[in-house]
Formats: structure tokens, C-alpha cells, sequence
């Protein structure tokens, strides 16, 4: 690390509702916070078209213009918001070490990772193409648009179950499609997905289009991967559910992950294994993965940052 390295108090990684959050509680108690807005500024929201169940916005709000809210709510308390990934950390003593893809180097008393997970996908042209036009990462923020409709969710794990459950109790039909003849998900889920009557399994199969028109997804197009035969679904949704990936690769070695690459907190706190290191929204919850459950965790990590530097 460079010799001349800037000296901060409190570095926030990440853009989304939790870094955004960490931001704005840390600035208003002082910490002159430094963000690393990363690869996608504003996150996982930024992705998605309209937000109807983040508390204050009856009549809901675009994902990207509440990012943007958010960020101008940083700004306002002096948050220092740099376009830029973050590149290496040394967390092994304080100050800790960091480097950005600016060019920057730094020394810093505390860290908060808000680096948030990313949906696995596909990787259909079609999955791209109607992408927040009836393909969705997210029942739970997208099934209320496709209430009393067929649709349609890939994935044979707890969260495609979960998903598929949550999506039974808005919707006409479920079709869940998955790539082998049994569930990856936990028994209980099982259990569930076989006793909902709407959801109709499709089994050893794969989806091979979204079919969709101006006005986004009509249906999708089904290979069975045994018998090769193919089916087409009317569905208005499609629902992608096998999987996420936390933005963690920088901290590996670093600060203790667990077995699927997530940060291990403190339960109840926003604490890592690494005095000073907190970490809140998606890169320390593979279960709740809502913008308000970000944001809330966003603030514990700053509340404890402060009180971690005036202790
Ligand atoms: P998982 O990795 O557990 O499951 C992903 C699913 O998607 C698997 O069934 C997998 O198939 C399938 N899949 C992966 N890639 C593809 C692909 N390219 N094409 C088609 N299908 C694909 O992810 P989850 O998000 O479901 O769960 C992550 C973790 O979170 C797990 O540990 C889970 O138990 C936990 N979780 C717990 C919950 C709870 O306790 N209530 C709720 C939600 C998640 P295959 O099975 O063939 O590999």
C-alpha cells in the first residue's frame, strides 16, 4: 500500500439500501463516511421496476428512483460517494487497508460491507430481453403483479420453493420447472410444494425461451432434458429462483464466510469476526433479501461502527 494513503474513519463498500443506510446514519454522527459505490450502483434495485412494499411510498416507487433517493439522502449529510469497485483489503490490523480501482489507497478505522449478493440467471438472450417485463429474481417483490395469473418459476431449492408457495397463495397456476427429478430444497418445502394444489411440477426440465411481445412475457418454452420433447407455457410471469451469489471475493481469507461464501455476523448485531469490520443487507443474509431488511441492518452496522470508534 502506498505510503500517503488517505486516512478514513468509516468506509462503506457498496451501494444498495444497506450501504446507502449505513451512509446516511453514519454521517449525520460524524464519521465523514467514504463510499465505494461498486460495480452496480444503487444494486439489486436497480433492477427491478416498481417497489410497492417499502414502507413510506404508498403509491410505490421505481427501484432505480429510490436508489436515487437514497443516494441524495447520503449526499445531504456529507457522505463522500466515489464511483468505483474496491479492489483489495487488508483487514488484519487497524487501520485497515484498502484499495480502489481509482487508483485510491486507504487507511481506515472501521469497514462496512454492503456488497450485497447477485441473482444467478439463466443466461437465455430471452431471460435478458423481458427482464423486469415478467422475468423477475424476486416473488416477494414482483408476484403481486401477476395476481390471479399463471406463471411460471425455475429452481428446485428452498428458495424456488419458498417462492413458488408464496407465489400459489397470489396467483392461478405455478408451474415449477426443474432440471432433475427431485427437490434440492429441505423436506418441509417439499412437503409444501406437493400439498399446494395449483403448483404443477415439471420435472427433468429446463426452460429453453421466454417467449414474450411488446408488452413483455406471454409464455415460456420448456425442454424436458430425458425425452427431449418441449412444451410451451402460457405464463405472464417467469421467475428465476436457482440461486445468488454474495459479493465477496474481495474478503475472502479476510473475514470469516461461511460454507456458501456469505459473511458470518454476530447473530442479532452487524458484527463480522474482525473487530471494527461490520457487515449488513445481502452479502450476510441469503434468507430475508428485502430493501428494508438491507436498509435496517444497514443501520445497526453503522450505529455499531460509531460506538465501536468512541468506546
Ligand atoms: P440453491 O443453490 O440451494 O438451489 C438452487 C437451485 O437452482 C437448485 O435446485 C439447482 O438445481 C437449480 N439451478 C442452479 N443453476 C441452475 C441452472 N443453470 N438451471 C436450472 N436450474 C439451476 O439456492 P437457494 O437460493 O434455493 O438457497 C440458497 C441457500 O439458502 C440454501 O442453503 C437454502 O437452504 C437456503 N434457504 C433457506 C430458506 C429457509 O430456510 N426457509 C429459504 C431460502 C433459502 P440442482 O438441485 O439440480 O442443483
Amino acid at each position: 500500500m502506498s505510503e500517503n494513503s488517505e486516512k478514513v474513519r468509516c468506509l462503506i463498500i457498496g451501494s444498495g439500501p444497506a450501504g446507502y443506510t449505513a451512509a446516511i446514519y453514519a454521517a449525520r454522527a460524524d464519521l465523514k463516511p467514504v463510499m465505494y459505490q461498486g460495480m452496480q450502483p444503487g444494486g439489486q434495485l436497480t433492477i427491478t421496476t416498481e417497489v410497492e412494499n417499502f414502507p413510506g411510498y404508498p403509491d410505490g416507487i421505481d427501484g432505480p428512483e429510490m436508489m436515487e433517493q437514497f443516494r441524495k439522502q447520503a449526499e445531504r449529510f456529507g457522505t463522500d460517494i466515489r464511483f468505483g469497485v474496491v479492489t483489495r483489503v487488508d483487514l488484519s490490523n487497524r487501520p485497515f487497508k484498502v484499495e480502489a480501482d481509482d487508483g485510491k489507497t486507504m487507511e481506515t478505522e472501521t469497514v462496512i460491507i454492503a456488497t450485497g449478493a447477485s441473482a444467478k440467471w439463466l443466461g437465455l438472450p430471452s431471460e435478458q430481453k423481458y427482464m423486469g417485463q415478467g422475468v423477475s429474481g424476486c416473488a416477494t417483490c414482483d408476484g403481486f403483479f401477476y395476481r390471479g395469473k399463471d406463471v411460471a418459476i425455475v429452481g428446485g431449492g428452498d428458495t424456488a420453493a419458498e417462492e413458488a408457495t408464496y407465489l400459489a397463495k397470489l396467483c392461478k397456476k405455478v408451474y415449477m420447472i426443474h432440471r432433475r427429478d427431485t427437490l434440492r430444497a429441505s423436506k418441509a418445502m417439499q412437503h409444501k410444494v406437493f400439498h399446494t394444489p395449483n403448483i404443477e411440477m415439471l420435472w427433468d426440465s429446463v426452460p429453453a425461451e421466454v417467449l414474450g411481445d411488446e408488452a413483455g412475457v406471454t409464455g415460456v418454452r420448456v425442454k424436458n432434458v430425458k425425452t427431449g420433447e418441449e412444451r410451451t407455457l402460457d405464463v405472464w410471469g417467469f421467475f428465476v429462483a436457482i440461486g445468488h451469489k454474495p459479493n465477496t471475493e474481495v474478503f475472502a481469507g479476510q473475514v470469516e464466510l461461511d460454507e456458501t461464501g456469505y459473511i458470518k455476523i454476530i447473530p442479532g448485531t452487524a458484527s463480522t469476526n474482525v473487530e471494527g469490520v461490520f457487515a449488513c443487507g445481502d452479502v450476510q443474509d441469503h434468507h430475508y433479501r428485502q430493501a428494508v431488511t438491507a436498509a435496517g441492518t444497514g443501520c445497526m452496522a453503522a450505529i455499531e461502527a460509531e460506538r465501536f470508534l468512541t468506546s
